[in-house]
């Protein structure tokens, strides 16, 4: 085992304080997920919105007493932490990177290295699992390919492992060669190049040249040779190959033909000069570019064709992710049924910490299958990280996990299978807590999951909290490192599911949130978010509410402040926010209140005013840019008048998303972001930027054929001119499916093909024309997402993606995903 003194001298930097000789088992560089203090390492990293050093003492008090830290007088650090061992480096991250690369090179196994734009994480997945019946795979858990993700992935390799799969992603210029140098990779797989234009590179082909870094050693590269720059700079760099193609024949596997047939697709190629014909389980192209990697791997180790069928039979077609969502008796479910590795694992288990006071946790876990690790040593590691992340409940189902019984000891239930649990399941046995149902694909957990299901109405608005935190991260970018930053989750965040984003903005240490009513507030607190939260629209009868739950209100007009000064105790000290009107004309005080506030406020120094705020009427369009500019000017000296009159600084804070994007000199002390987070820059200059957020989707209820001539729905608008095929689906208006989609107006996508509304809207339904396409009752459709974007319906309708996000009744499901 690897000990301190050792890590010290790999990553090199300065001992400041060696108490004493401890294992480096855990790499530590979070904070918040703290299992095990023996045997961790913290790594204290600046990252670009936080700073690892800020958690020291914390971590301290929890019992970790191995520090790699690159500030600090040593002096001070050694009387702040007497009993912890610390070393000092220049950058921590690098630190890390090194130790990584040195564990790295203690195995002499193949270890691939997948990059590429898209299909990282499903190529990764997949061959983990065709190879596991002749290989014991170590891979990254999810999708860990940054420059933290990497080094924590390889950590994980065990001496039984004897093959390897890390994936790679960088995001600008001089990043590969770092994972490079922690991967080691002895083959390589290119998944592809996509054109989307990356913000980090200056061009296609730097993006390519970078990506092609993590292969500089490889003996061989696996990749599709009809993307043709990749082609030429592979050649270039003389790298060798095995390549296939739709489009050459002399590639080592020509793919001759892919064609769908049913939920399949046939594929006939020609390898070493025979032609054959394979079937894989999917239809979309996404997915045959990802087999088609596969099956070149299969190919290369000699499998017997049989033997490959069999294998890509197995291969389960969902995208891996985890949802969350409301579940039966108050229960909420973290669903992450596709794949169960100590990785994985671990993840999930820190989400399900990080939802706060949902009542008690439980989890339900099935078999760890190709752990590499020898099943005793595995089942001491997850009863260990079971018991560290405070869960209550285990539900354990598998041969093998029932076999280590002993390990494990909180209160725990065993079953040998499924069915045996499904037998044995009583609702009333779960109540108000949070479950965690985390197994492997064989076991079939979905059935669990369906057991737990509430709502069983086919509407869902999907919402993907990656896709969030990257919009996030996105307009976090344009903000200088002081600039607080305030997220609206006020109409229960813009639609998306209130408390679920709330939780995970404060999980990404947002400054503040804002609600529109203090019940929206209340709702936070109840469901653990301890944010600072500002109310905009407080009444008089919600006072007493936003007192005792701590809540900030904002303060418009001299009537709100003194309904609220009568509530005032002398004792307490109450945060006010005052809002000044520079324009918009909807709330706020003007100048001519000045006089009254002040004489007021001085009355009551209990309320502190601590922040002071304006909003601008036209910050989305071009055509208000002079008006916005007074807006902010009237603002800045109405703002430095305020903190003149008190004597004290306040936070200020003028911009919302659209004015983060186009006035980013106007930043002052805060911002408000609102939509941008939920996907919709409203400038419209930056959209391609930010990911879509949610995807609004139900099922197709019937299908019916019609004569022409024949018409669909109320008031007979929908006249059939030929022949066709209708699909009746479960949304309708009292949805939030605005009735102005009617007649043509809106599309639905079914089968990846956008298809009219025909006829009206109605309440709970409407028909859609499918003429053409094989749609049966059951088959999901889609009514707003990546290909049928906010920003379009809203123009087709008169009106503006906020109106659509807020209209998505509270009867339709959220269900919240992670990729
Ligand atoms: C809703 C709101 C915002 C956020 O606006 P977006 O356009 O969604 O960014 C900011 N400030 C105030 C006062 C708001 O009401």
């Amino acid at each position: 085992m690897l000990t301190f003194q050792q890590l010290a001298s790999i990553v090199k930097g300065t001992l400041v304080q060696f108490v004493q000789e401890l294992p480096v088992v855990h790499l530590l560089t979070d904070s918040r997920k703290l299992s095990q203090p023996t045997g961790s390492v913290f790594f204290a990293i600046k990252g670009k919105y936080n700073d690892g050093h800020k958690y020291l003492q914390q971590l301290y008090n929890q019992g970790v007493r191995a520090f790699v830290v690159e500030q600090g007088q040593p002096e001070e650090l050694k009387l702040q932490y007497p009993e912890a061992n610390i070393l000092q480096v220049k950058d921590s991250l690098q630190a890390l990177q090194k130790l990584a690369a040195w564990h790295r090179a203690q195995f002499n196994i193949p270890v691939l290295g997948i990059t590429g734009s898209n299909g990282k994480t499903i190529v990764k997945e997949w061959l983990a699992q065709l190879l596991s019946p002749d290989e014991l795979v170590v891979k990254s858990p999810r999708s860990y390919n940054s420059q933290l993700g990497v080094p924590l992935s390889v950590w994980q390799m065990e001496p039984n492992h004897s093959f390897a799969i890390f994936e790679a992603g960088v995001s600008q210029p001089g990043e590969m060669e770092k994972l490079q140098q922690v991967i080691q990779p002895t083959i390589g797989i290119f998944t592809n190049i996509g054109s989307a234009h990356d913000e980090g590179f200056i061009s296609r082909q730097q993006k390519i040249e970078e990506k092609l870094k993590l292969f500089k050693n490889v003996e061989l590269l696996f990749y599709c040779s009809d993307y043709e720059d990749l082609r030429n700079a592979v050649q270039t760099h003389k790298i060798n190959a095995f390549t296939w193609s739709r489009k050459q024949q002399q590639a080592d596997l020509h793919i001759k033909a892919t064609t769908p047939a049913g939920h399949r697709t046939i594929v006939v190629y020609t390898y070493k000069g025979e032609k054959q014909r394979l079937a894989i389980p999917f239809t979309d192209e996404a997915s045959i570019e990802n087999a088609l990697h596969c099956l070149a791997v299969l190919l290369y180790r000699n499998l017997p064709l049989a033997e490959i069928q069999d294998r890509l039979d197995r291969l389960h077609p969902i995208a891996m992710r985890l949802e969350m969502k409301e579940a039966i008796n108050g229960c909420y479910l973290i669903d992450d049924t596709y794949n169960n590795d100590l990785g994985g694992l671990a993840i999930a288990l820190d989400l399900l910490v990080n939802q706060p006071q949902r009542g008690s946790r439980t989890v339900i876990l099935s078999d760890l299958l190709e752990s590499g690790l020898p099943e005793e040593k595995l089942y001491a590691k997850v009863a260990e990280l079971v018991q560290a992340r405070g869960v209550e409940r285990l539900i354990a189902i598998g041969p093998t996990i029932s076999k280590y019984k002993n390990m494990f000891s909180l209160p725990a239930t065993f079953y040998a299978a499924t069915a045996d649990f499904l037998k044995h399941f009583n609702s009333t046995e779960f109540r108000n807590e949070v479950i965690l149902v985390k197994g492997a694909r064989v076991f079939e957990f979905e059935k669990i999951v369906h057991a737990f299901q509430q709502k069983v109405h086919g509407t869902v608005l999907e919402v993907n909290l990656d896709a969030l935190v990257h919009n996030l991260n996105f307009y976090r970018s344009k903000l200088a490192p002081d600039t607080k930053l305030m997220v609206m989750v006020k109409a229960f965040a813009y639609g998306s599911g209130s408390f679920e984003v709330a939780n995970l903005l404060q999980f990404h240490r947002v400054d503040y949130l804002t609600v529109a009513y203090a019940d929206e507030g209340v709702m936070l607190r109840e469901h653990g978010i301890t944010l600072p939260i500002m109310v905009m629209n407080p009444s008089a009868d919600s006072f007493a509410k936003i007192k005792q739950y701590n809540l900030e209100p904002e303060i418009y007009s001299m009537e709100l402040l003194r309904a609220f000064i009568t509530s005032v105790e002398e004792s307490a000290t109450y945060k006010i926010h005052l809002k000044l009107d520079t324009g918009m004309h909807r709330l706020g005080f003007v100048h001519e209140d000045f006089n009254d506030l002040f004489t007021v406020l001085q009355q009551y120094p209990q309320v502190q005013v601590v922040s002071v705020f304006s909003h601008l009427a036209g910050a989305d369009e071009a055509l208000h840019n002079d008006y916005s500019q007074l807006q902010i000017a009237q603002f800045r000296q109405m703002a430095a008048e305020v903190e003149a009159r008190l004597g004290s600084k306040v936070v200020k804070h003028i911009l919302n998303s659209a004015g983060i994007v186009r006035f980013p000199e106007h930043q002052l002390d805060m911002v408000r972001l609102g939509i941008g987070l939920y996907g919709v820059e409203a400038t419209g200059s930056e959209q391609e930027a930010l990911r879509p957020v949610s995807v609004l989707k139900t099922t197709v209820s019937q299908v019916k054929n019609i004569r022409q001539g024949d018409t669909v729905g109320y008031s007979r608008k929908g006249v059939a001119d030929a022949d066709k095929t209708i699909a009746t689906i479960a949304i309708g208006y009292a949805d939030g499916y605005d009735r102005r989609f009617s007649n043509g107006v809106g599309h639905a996508i079914l089968h990846g093909k956008r298809c009219p509304v025909i006829g009206n809207v109605c309440m709970d339904m409407c028909m859609i024309d499918v003429t053409g396409l094989p749609v049966k009752a059951g088959d999901e459709a889609i009514l707003f997402g990546p290909q049928l974007t906010l920003v379009e319906l809203a123009k087709s309708i008169g009106t503006i993606p906020y109106e659509l996000l807020t209209n998505v009744s509270t009867r339709v499901k959220r269900v919240f995903f992670a990729e």
